[in-house]
């Protein structure tokens, strides 16, 4: 049987004397404080080509959907500029505190529930950052720079090298298109095309967001990259209280794998050792360098390319695959594991509950809003007549998805007259607006203050009542 041997040693460990950290502080840091670069060497096999389906349906996804329209309107938008975020077809205002909370349960939850049961399937399979830097950078990288050896070799050499240069600048380019994308999410595709067609002098704004952006992208994916799995992403620090024994994770078999040994030495000694020969190719192929025989550890985001690397091993040596597999500690430690646990009952149970909630509330939502405001400055003025003027501010958003044009009427305003210089008020579909109503009323007519009522209609089957309390002389303010 022909031995495996790795093309490197494991990455460098400095022993800096008295002072200095002893052990692994993280597995992207050297004991001395200084970043270890991960060269993770790719690792090709049955879950690579899943996860390159999957990847390339996600780019496909992230970057049609929002030129993608339902109902007039953008299939994602969030716009947090304007606070106003739609989903396929449904937009959300600040004012729906209600449904927005509920939405954003309903998320928490289910990423609750695929958590507990898949465990961190979304950090390996769908996060953008796992996306974009395994599918897209890793690979132009690996064009450039060559394979994980080929990769050492050039940090080790060091100083100038123009392919590195050449790289960056396509890390660039590709950073911009990026941050073009992910900024059309939030303003959308129509802004964006504004913003790319016009001088940056008549945008400027929009110019500093698109570059900073920019910038930010070529620092994560050139530079910072597993750190953000490994320090920044709050995800990976409560995985530990959403997943259970039961949970799926990528896990390396103890029972199956000890005593570790190369295979030389079986050969040599004849030794009875278990499957795994020490030759540490998950450990090569792992994109946050940690070594899954050490356990569940919290930056393993389960990108499955241990199990690929583990896997042709055990093909080289004539052994069954699944050394290193997708299992849960539970059916590790007793042979069997439960999918029905309290956790993953009541979570679906939640879902149901405030999902449906949701759905009845968006469904029922009126098609516009009609808030009535005092003007601004004095509440009300008297002229010498005695003829008193209030000021009223209404405001108008319509929800539906066409133009509307809004008529207003007074009622319960005897001896009132009014003056509304927009009516009917034209409102564009999902906008708002604004428009200012005065109230004249003869002498006598408040007595301190009186209500009336503000009708609007937009003559297709909405009409709203507002009441509205005008003041005038001995109103208690
Ligand atoms: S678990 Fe598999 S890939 Fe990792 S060192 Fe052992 S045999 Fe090699
Ligand atoms: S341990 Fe395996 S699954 Fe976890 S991050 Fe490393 S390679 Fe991916």
């Amino acid at each position: 049987m022909s031995a495996i041997v790795p093309d490197l040693p494991p990455p460098p460990l400095h022993d800096n004397g008295p002072g200095t950290a002893p052990g692994r502080v993280l597995s992207t840091l050297n004991e001395d404080g200084s970043r270890r670069w991960v060269r993770p060497e790719l690792a090709t096999g049955h879950f690579h080509s899943k996860r390159l389906v999957v990847a390339w349906l996600l780019i496909a996804a992230f970057v049609g959907l929002p030129f993608v329209r339902i109902g007039g309107k953008p299939a994602i938008l969030l716009d947090v500029l304007h606070r106003r975020f739609t989903f396929f077809g449904t937009t959300f205002l600040p004012t729906d505190t209600v449904l927005l909370m509920l939405l954003m349960l309903t998320i928490f939850l289910t990423i609750f529930l695929l958590t507990a049961l898949f465990g961190r399937v979304w950090c390996g399979w769908g996060c953008p950052q796992t996306v974009y830097m395994e599918f897209v950078f890793r690979p132009i990288e690996r064009l450039f720079d060559g394979n994980r050896s080929k990769q050492i070799a050039a940090d080790e050499k060091g100083g100038f090298q123009p392919k590195r240069l050449v790289k960056f600048a396509v890390f660039a380019i590709l950073s911009f298109l990026v941050a073009n994308v992910f900024l059309a999410w939030f303003i959308g595709v129509d802004e964006l095309r504004h913003w790319m067609n016009h001088s940056p002098v008549e945008h400027p704004a929009g110019f500093a967001i698109v570059a900073t952006t920019t910038v930010l992208m070529f620092i994560d994916f050139a530079w910072f990259r597993e750190q953000m799995c490994v320090v920044v992403c709050p995800y990976a620090r409560i995985q530990a209280a959403l997943l259970d024994k039961s949970s799926l994770i990528v896990a390396y078999d103890v029972d199956r794998g000890e005593p570790r040994g190369k295979l030389q030495r079986v050969a040599t000694q004849d030794l009875k050792i278990g499957d795994c020969i020490d030759c540490k190719a998950c450990v090569y192929t792992c994109p946050t360098n940690i070594d899954i025989r050490e356990g569940l550890q919290m930056e393993c985001i389960s990108c499955t390319q241990c199990i690929d690397a583990c896997d042709a091993v055990m093909d080289k040596i004539k052994k069954p695959r699944g050394l290193v597999r997708y299992t849960s500690q539970e059916r590790l430690a007793k042979g069997a594991g439960r999918i029905l646990r309290t956790r993953v009952v009541l979570y679906p149970l939640a879902i149901l509950i405030i999902g449906s909630a949701l759905g009845y509330l968006a469904s029922h939502r009126v098609p516009a809003e009609v808030t009535l405001l005092r003007g601004i400055g004095a509440p009300f003025t008297a002229s010498t007549g005695g003829v008193v003027t209030n000021q009223v501010r209404l405001k108008i958003h319509n929800r539906t998805n066409d133009d509307r044009r809004y008529r207003m009427e007074l009622r319960d305003a005897d001896g009132m007259k009014w003056i509304a210089p927009e009516n009917p008020l034209p409102v564009q579909a999902d906008h708002a607006e604004t428009t200012t109503i005065f109230v004249e009323s003869q002498p006598g007519v408040i007595q301190g203050e009186k209500t009336i009522v503000v009708h609007v209609d937009d003559g297709s089957g909405f009409t709203a009542d507002v009441p509205f309390r005008l003041l005038g002389p001995g109103a208690k303010l």
